[in-house]
């Protein structure tokens, strides 16, 4: 049976980085944010996104997702409410997805939040990868069109390296990306050796 590993880290760890090179090594990914993103592009959330946060958002039925981000990175009880119309639509999205990957041994769901939402209960393995803050917030200003107090923002919502770190099966530490790739590849023959002794 397909075993599932929730790859989680805060914003700028470098995750979808990771994610990536489990990929080359033959992997399926599900990059949440991503397909969440595809996601809220479906008539049925452009309706409880109107419904919950108003038409305003909206520009010729177009999601101003800047304006959505500004609003729920702001406010705790905002986001729980996004994330309570998006969540359940990715994971129905994730589970027939999944169905799709039964002759894999393993799966990657990639996510920022696995533990902020619980989610990470649902997969068999969770492995976290962290970095220094610092470089966390740099490598997302040199990427996006955005700000110290933004990011900070974000970083405020989320859980924080070492609490991930003591809730994770494994820990990827990405600051030299070499040496985390070779972190997988050690992480991957432990989780085969395991699989053939199960
Ligand atoms: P987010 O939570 O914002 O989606 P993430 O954790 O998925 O971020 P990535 O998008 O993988 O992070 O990486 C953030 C940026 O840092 C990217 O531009 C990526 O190329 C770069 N990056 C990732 N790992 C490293 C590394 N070890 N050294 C330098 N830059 C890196």
């Amino acid at each position: 049976m397909t075993k599932t590993i929730g790859l989680t880290g805060g914003i700028g760890s470098g995750k979808t980085t990771i994610a990536h090179y489990f990929q080359s090594k033959g992997i399926p990914i599900y990059i949440a944010d991503d397909e969440a993103r595809i996601i809220m592009q479906s008539e049925a959330i452009i309706e409880a996104i109107k419904n919950s946060f108003g038409k305003d958002l909206f520009e010729n039925n177009v999601l101003n997702r800047q304006k959505l981000a500004e609003i729920v990175f702001n406010d705790a009880d905002q986001l729980k409410r996004l994330n309570g119309i998006v969540h359940p639509a990715v994971k129905n999205h994730f589970k027939e997805w999944l169905q799709t990957k039964s002759h894999c041994q393993f799966i990657i769901y990639e996510s920022a939040v696995l533990f902020e939402n619980d989610s990470y209960k649902n997969f068999d393995y969770i492995i976290a990868v962290t970095a220094p803050l610092e470089e966390r917030i740099q490598r997302v200003i040199a990427r996006d069109a955005t700000t110290r107090e933004q990011i900070q923002q974000r970083i405020v919502a989320q859980w924080t390296d070492e609490q991930r770190v003591s809730k994770s099966d494994y820990v990827i530490e990405n600051s030299n990306l070499e040496t985390a790739k070779r972190k997988v590849d050690e992480i991957l023959k432990i989780l085969e050796i395991k699989q053939k002794e199960s």
